[in-house]
């Protein structure tokens, strides 16, 4: 999508009129240090830092319980936020206002299911969380963790949520999709879920430090986390594709490619490249 679609209102052209050269210097600092942001073209690093300083400013950014939020942790949030949507625009995310910056992982009611299937309503540790019409969470110690191309990335986790939750208001791993995708989609999506929650469940009962046991988790090219439900698997696949694309093409290869058709991107070129071990690959 063309630079002018993106950034056409009034109020961008003016967000944007304060992204003087001195600033953007300060930033492409911050986007060289982020591996998964190498391979992005010269056109693609200055739209991503767009994108990212229109972020900072439509949202707020409060820290809570003495988190020390610093510039630098903000840019860096904004330039990894603007990442799913460097084709997409901002208005991908649907309306929130707010991340609430916390220093450490925080507790949280809410209904969940664990390792084993339990059903359990209390509390859970998080390290980041994304609300229904409400913030987002993260933790800043989680957030160290993110940015490099290793399959985690508590702010791109989080920010996929708000893109599924983006249609229709509900978290159900069913984003706006264009129509041509749609049919695909409620094809590949399912059928790929399913195939996850079969192989965690695998992993989950072979005996532990059996070799089996080792090997359906070595295999297992997904975070198992994305079995829990349609909602934490589209999260985790989206964070897949931005930072570990190879592993979530070899696991869900028709998923990689709708989601690189709706999001306009292919990181599979930029990230480092890896191959299997001959005796992990599960085909
Ligand atoms: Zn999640």
């Amino acid at each position: 999508m063309a630079m002018f679609t993106i950034f056409s209102n009034w109020r961008r052209q003016r967000q944007l009129a304060r992204f003087d050269p001195e600033r953007r210097a300060r930033w492409q600092q911050n986007l060289d240090a982020l591996p998964i942001l190498d391979g992005l073209g010269r056109d693609q690093q200055s739209r991503l830092m767009a994108l990212g300083w229109c972020f900072l400013h439509d949202k707020r950014f409060t820290p809570v319980m003495d988190a020390a939020l610093t510039d630098d942790h903000c840019i860096d949030i904004a330039l990894m936020a603007a990442l799913p949507v460097l084709n997409l625009g901002l208005e991908a995310y649907g309306v929130f206002h707010e991340l609430l910056i916390y220093p450490e992982e925080f507790v949280s009611d809410r209904h969940y299911v664990d390792d084993q299937g339990i059903e359990h309503q209390g509390m859970e540790t998080l390290s980041g969380e994304a609300w229904e019409q409400g913030p987002v969470l993260l933790s800043l110690s989680e957030l160290g963790y993110s940015g490099h191309w290793n399959g985690y990335n508590l702010v791109i986790h989080e920010l996929a949520h708000k893109l599924d939750m983006a249609n229709g208001g509900i978290a159900d791993g069913l984003p706006a999709l264009p129509a041509p995708l749609r049919p695909g989609w409620l094809e590949a999506f399912p059928k790929a879920f399913a195939s996850q929650r079969r192989l965690v469940s695998r992993a989950q009962s072979a005996p532990a430090g059996s070799p089996e046991a080792a090997l359906a988790w070595n295999t297992l090219w997904v975070d198992p986390y994305g079995a829990e439900n349609e909602a934490e698997f589209f999260a985790v696949c989206i964070e897949a594709f931005f930072t570990d694309p190879i592993a979530l093409h070899l696991a869900y290869p028709e998923l990689y490619h709708l989601l690189s058709r709706f999001l306009g991107q292919n990181p599979m070129v930029r990230a480092p490249q890896w191959q299997p071990l001959p005796h992990l690959c599960p085909r």
